[in-house]
């Protein structure tokens, strides 16, 4: 197995001169090297296509070094694993250090003059850990595994999923912390991105007040990630907060347009590269819903909530600002991005809306149209994937009484609908007819293109347990399945029609489908 191996994070930025894996508060430096804790009896369940991307050959992919490097049993020659130092406001409220406590880099790869940093999570203690056990189990490996190759496949910034390992060992979970702890088989996923620096590694630097660290790691950043950005200027503090603003709103826009909820986003969760990262209590609206999290960790307070995702990215983003006015301090460079955010966000969502719609793009988006439909859909449970996707059968020439009878298969309980609501939806329906007869687009060109920003199949909640629950009793085909069934989610598949459902009513209380906390 040969990698082009070129590792610069590791090489170019200050380590701590600690190598224990004792916990610990770091100072001075972005990282500490650790070794990936050796599993019992490794197994490779799942490899994606990234291997491709990496330079790996099929050959490679089934060989005992890629085993052993992917599940962390032999650190690969050449190479210093470890872990970055991190810190974060967690649910609103800053949390000092944090860490990679279960996530160690291997190393940094270059295939075609991409960068991909390899990262494997569950792979044992570091001096971040704090009080917890480094490891992962099975039922969030998968669901981290297939989620980043399917929102990579839904053209979704992400980062990305190798492979999935079992380790052998089996790991301790309170999975809802009530009490009922239990073993659980442990696994390692190894993930991929260009990098894996987060808000959080900003932040902590600012916290300590160590302005040369931070200079450090602001410039490593621009040189290999915004490169045209320029290194000398002094405002580039500011240039970089506006790039990251630009595509943590990109991302925002995409998971709001499949209806992802990420459930936990800390700062220490928000890539400086705008990609969705760390799944955890994720989840997909089923039912469309502004106030739904699948996160019963925040339950109370629904700070994640899939209609508060882009104030959230905001607030975020001011706390990164914070950070970088450490370095650059003149409020206003920083302040007018914050402000332009709320305002491009909102232009980019509708228009983004427009085109879930097949609708021409107009110079003004309307949008109280748009904004009476987000009123509909949530009138009775109304899946949200199911709804978007029938929408592109209607025809300008059809009646609004026939257009609600079109998309009737998106109603969880189409008998609920009472008059009040079946007359907001005749009228929304009315004007939406009017607006696709005066567009005027020819049907097939409209219906391909909402096509193209409306899946048909995600990775529903259950879909995801379902995998999980075969794979506890030792059967991974279902995982294969669904990531070849994720992989070409805006296409047909005409054989994999059993996918185009609604969530089951077994799901709707089961732990795990709908109802998912921190503890993985
Ligand atoms: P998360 O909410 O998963 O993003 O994790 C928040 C922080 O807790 C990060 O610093 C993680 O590295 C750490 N963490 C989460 N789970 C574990 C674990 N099992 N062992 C060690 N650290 C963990
Ligand atoms: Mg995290």
């Amino acid at each position: 197995m040969q990698l082009h191996i070129d590792d610069t994070f590791s090489k170019e930025l200050p380590a701590d001169p600690i190598t224990a894996h004792t916990r610990r508060q770091v100072f001075k430096a972005c990282y500490s090297l650790v070794k990936p804790r050796i599993p019992s009896q490794p197994q490779v369940i799942h490899v994606s296509e990234l291997y491709k991307e990496l330079g790996l050959s099929e050959t490679d992919i089934s060989s005992e070094a890629f085993k052993a490097t992917f599940s962390g049993a032999k650190v690969l020659e050449g190479t210093t694993p470890y872990a970055m130092c991190y810190g974060g406001h967690q649910f609103g409220h800053w949390a000092g250090q944090l860490g990679d406590g279960r996530a160690i880099n291997l190393m940094e790869v270059l295939h075609q003059d991409q960068r991909w940093a390899l990262q494997l999570k569950g792979a044992g203690e570091t001096p971040y850990s704090r009080s917890a056990d480094g490891l992962a189990v099975l039922r969030s490996s998968i669901r981290e595994h297939l989620c980043s190759e399917a929102m990579y496949h839904l053209g979704v910034p992400t980062t990305r999923s190798l492979s999935l390992c079992l380790s052998g060992d089996q790991v301790w979970r309170d999975m809802m912390y009530d009490g009922n702890a239990a073993y659980e088989p442990g696994a390692i996923v190894c993930r991929a991105a260009p990098s894996f620096i987060r808000f959080g590694n900003f932040q902590i630097l600012a916290s300590r007040g160590d302005k040369e660290t931070l200079t450090q790691l602001v410039d490593y950043t621009i040189k290999y990630l915004y490169p045209e950005i320029d290194i000398d200027s002094p405002s580039r503090f500011s240039t970089l907060l506006k790039a990251v603003s630009e595509k943590t709103l990109d991302m925002i826009v995409h998971w709001q347009r499949v209806g992802f909820v990420h459930g936990v986003m800390n700062t220490d969760n928000m890539s400086i590269l705008g990609l969705t990262i760390d799944y955890g209590p994720y989840g997909w609206l089923e039912g469309y819903e502004h106030g739904w999290t699948p996160n019963t960790t925040d339950r109370q307070n629904k700070r994640y909530r899939y209609g508060h995702q882009p104030a959230i990215a905001l607030w975020n983003l001011n706390q990164l600002a914070n950070a970088l006015y450490l370095l650059q301090p003149e409020a206003t460079p920083f302040q007018e991005i914050l402000k332009n955010f709320q305002a491009t966000y909102l232009k980019k969502y509708y228009e983004m809306m427009s085109q879930k719609l097949g609708l021409v793009q107009h110079k003004d988006v309307d949008r109280d149209f748009i904004n009476q439909l987000e009123k509909n859909l949530e009138l009775v449970e109304t899946d949200m994937t199911i709804f978007f996707r029938e929408l592109s059968k209607i025809l300008p020439s059809d009646t609004s009484k026939v257009t609600i009878n079109k998309i009737s298969l998106a109603f969880y309980d189409q008998s609920k609908l009472d008059d009040t609501a079946s007359t907001l939806w005749q009228e929304w329906f009315d004007a939406y007819l009017k607006k696709l007869n005066a567009d005027n687009q020819d049907q097939r060109t409209r219906q391909t293109a909402m096509h193209k920003v409306n899946p048909k199949y995600v990775l529903r909640n259950y879909m995801a347990q379902l995998a999980i629950d075969a794979a506890e009793k030792g059967n991974y085909n279902l995982i294969d399945e669904l990531y070849q069934l994720l992989k070409n989610p805006y296409a047909e598949q005409p054989d994999m029609e059993k996918w185009y459902a609604k969530r089951p009513e077994w799901a709707r209380t089961k732990v795990g489908c709908s109802m998912l906390s921190c503890s993985s």
